[in-house]
């Protein structure tokens, strides 16, 4: 197999890898080898390593597997703080090894030395800011002022309590398990955070998403630039028509051009290939998150739609297996259907979401934005609403 087949297999396999466990749990992908591969990464395997610990350790070794498992996943902990950490620190330290010596180069001048440091640093404080920032926390201080920010939609917010904080839950705001605390315009608990992402810092989420994009886009477009000065500095094109007759055309050098940097320079490829992928990734997360904050909605909000829209399906179906289609909203249900056509009728589904959804916090693109930069609890208008409430 040539070099470059394989350069586009390792790129393909790691790409599918990392989409599998991150994203192979959203709905888009259900019913897909992509969610297959989620299931193995995520439970599969695992259930397979405890069986083989008990098998070997018996049940000690099984109870010890239980209990970190416990402390990864059901408890707030650093763990994936200190792995974004791990991965950011080597990814850094690899391209100063492998690339600072050729900087300044053919194409790159010595600003890059500093600026990359400086984009590093920037990263490290967005990561920080949305780290240890208070996501929105409602208390029985602030609970009022919530409650009368975020009225119930009484669709799939309705007037509750929080059975734990022992606090009326406003609406948009979801008790977390693991912070142990009720958090305001609730989006998800970040993993790699160790926090909540709420009404508070959902603005710093987006700029750390958004930063890291590019970043990774920089380190990529660098290390390429790097390599592409490494091949004009050695004057590998020159030595390949003049001494090995090669024609002097894209086609007939790249293949040998591509072979001398794989094997002169390997870790900054390997490196590029990285940072490409996980930048795809990025932009499709920063994507994602950019439209939920567009639309005034939240990750916890496209939950409660899915299940509203089920359980209204489920009305009409009740409704039309009675005789009495009220809406038209209800498709007729194939059980033939196939796997393709059940896969874009996802999309289809979506159709239907817009008939249904009325969010009424939606209040129009600017007002979204203005809404995300500039949260309700940290204007002045806020707290005067207190004065007037108390
Ligand atoms: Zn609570
Ligand atoms: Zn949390």
């Amino acid at each position: 197999m040539s070099l470059h087949w394989l350069l586009i297999c390792h790129g393909m396999i790691t790409l599918t890898i990392v989409v599998s466990f991150l994203c192979g749990q959203w709905p888009i992908f259900q019913g897909t080898p992509i969610s297959s591969i989620h299931r193995f990464l995520t439970f599969g395997a695992y259930r397979h390593f405890l069986k083989f610990i008990g098998a070997v350790f018996g049940d000690r070794g099984t109870n010890l597997v239980l209990s970190v498992e416990y402390y990864c996943c059901d408890r707030a902990n650093p763990i994936l703080q200190i792995i974004y950490l791990a991965i950011i620190g080597t990814t850094y330290y690899i391209v100063v090894k492998t690339s600072f010596s050729y900087i300044p180069g053919h194409y790159l001048s010595e600003v890059h030395r500093y600026g990359s440091f400086l984009a590093v640093a920037i990263g490290l404080f967005l990561f920080l800011l949305t780290s240890f920032s208070d996501p929105g926390t409602v208390k029985a201080e602030n609970v009022s002022l919530y409650l009368y920010a975020y009225p119930y939609d009484n669709l799939i917010f309705t007037k509750k309590e929080c059975p734990t904080c022992k606090i009326p839950k406003p609406a948009r705001s979801k008790h977390c398990s693991l912070c142990k605390r009720c958090v305001a315009r609730f989006d998800h608990h970040c993993g790699w955070m160790n926090n909540c992402i709420g009404e508070r810092n959902t603005r710093y989420f987006m700029a750390f998403l958004i930063w890291h994009f590019l970043l990774c886009v920089y380190g990529t477009i660098t290390i390429g630039l790097v390599l592409a000065g490494r091949v004009e500095e050695s004057q590998i094109v020159h030595i390949l028509i003049v001494y090995y007759g090669v024609d002097n055309s894209v086609r007939s050098l790249a293949p040998y051009i591509a072979q001398w940097l794989v094997d002169a320079h390997n870790t900054q490829i390997l490196l590029m290939v990285f940072l490409a992928v996980v930048s795809l990734l990025l932009a499709g997360f920063f994507a994602y998150h950019a439209n939920l904050c567009l639309t005034n909605t939240t990750t916890n909000e496209t939950f409660k739609w899915q299940d509203y829209i089920t359980w209204q399906k489920k009305g009409n179906e009740a409704h039309a297996a009675l005789g009495v289609n009220a809406t038209g909203m209800t498709r007729e249900g194939n059980p033939e259907e196939s796997k393709c056509k059940s896969f874009f009728g996802r999309f289809l589904l979506q159709e239907t979401e817009v008939v249904v959804r009325k969010n009424v916090y939606d209040k129009g693109f600017f007002h979204n934005i203005y809404e995300v930069i500039f949260p309700f609890s940290t204007r002045a208008s806020f707290s005067q609403t207190k004065s007037k409430s108390d």
